[in-house]
């Protein structure tokens, strides 16, 4: 069973085992006189040793633990606020970063192997959003190109926002297929997604850059590879995916762990 520092679970577990120690520990010193002690004295002296520490012991480890379990849920809400994008409540750029990062390098030593596809996507043409609708419908906008990004992926894939209109995206385990395909979802989920600022309804479109790798490399050469093909689809006209094996590419070989 798990007992998360957050939970009330572990404030009734060590509430209990600590209540228990107090009484176990009082009855031990205790014992040393419990010879002297006549039949009616003895039982006096156990029920003593069993509630005094019980009356004690119970109040006071239930609000430290209680208090120890408020700091841990506000430091849980700090640590979320602190890794999350405001505006959109995906990941922000630095916890996305350590995210990859992390999630990399436990895939180097599963048996999966190092497989997986970083994308890179901007929204296009969204200063012209900004400059039509305003600022205020341009955030609007972006938080419907995050819900439309997240909804076609899966559980474990990562998503953050790292720049003002670009996001990215980590598929742990894909190979280049899929990763194609997933671009082109998230491609067409923007695309069919419904936005309008003023009751004018207004097109939104993304383009997406991607680099699929089987060996491990540095998150910024692979940022650097799946940006490059983003530059690609937006050369292509925009509205499209350019998803590429960094195969492809002249890589610098990752550090040794
Ligand atoms: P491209 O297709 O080449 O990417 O064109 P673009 O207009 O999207 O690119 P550009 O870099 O010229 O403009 C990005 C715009 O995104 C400009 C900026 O005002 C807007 N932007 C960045 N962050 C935010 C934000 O948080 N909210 C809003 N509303 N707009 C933002
Ligand atoms: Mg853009
Ligand atoms: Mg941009």
């Amino acid at each position: 069973m798990d007992f998360p520092p957050t939970g009330r679970g572990r404030v009734y577990l060590w509430t209990a085992l600590g209540t228990l120690g107090c009484v176990a520990v009082a009855l031990v010193v205790d014992s040393f006189n419990f010879p002297n002690l006549s039949p009616a004295a003895l039982r006096r002296a156990i029920a003593v040793d069993v509630l005094v520490p019980m009356a004690l012991a119970i109040p006071l480890l239930f609000y430290l633990l209680s208090k120890l379990r408020e700091l841990a849920i506000a430091h849980e809400l700090l640590r979320r606020h602190a890794a999350t994008d405001s505006l959109t409540d995906l990941l922000n750029r630095a916890a996305f970063t350590r995210e990859v990062e992390e999630t990399m390098a436990d895939a180097r030593f599963s048996d999966g192997g190092m497989r997986g596809t970083l994308l890179v996507i901007d929204a296009d043409n969204f200063k012209a959003i900004n400059d039509t609708f305003g600022h205020e419908h341009g955030d609007a906008a972006l938080r419907i190109i995050a819900f439309s990004i997240r909804s076609v992926l899966r559980a474990a894939d990562l998503v953050g926002r790292i720049g003002g209109e670009e996001f990215a995206v980590y598929l742990p385990g894909t190979t280049e297929l899929i990763a194609e395909a997933v671009a082109e979802r998230i491609r067409l989920a923007v695309h069919e997604a419904a936005f309008a600022a003023d009751g004018k309804p207004h097109q939104l479109t993304v383009s997406v850059g991607g680099a699929v790798f089987d060996r491990h490399l540095p998150f910024t050469e692979l940022f650097r590879i799946a940006d490059q093909q983003l530059y690609a689809a937006k050369q292509n006209g925009r509205n499209c995916t350019a998803v590429s094996s960094i195969d492809h590419y002249e890589t610098l070989p990752a550090a040794a762990a």
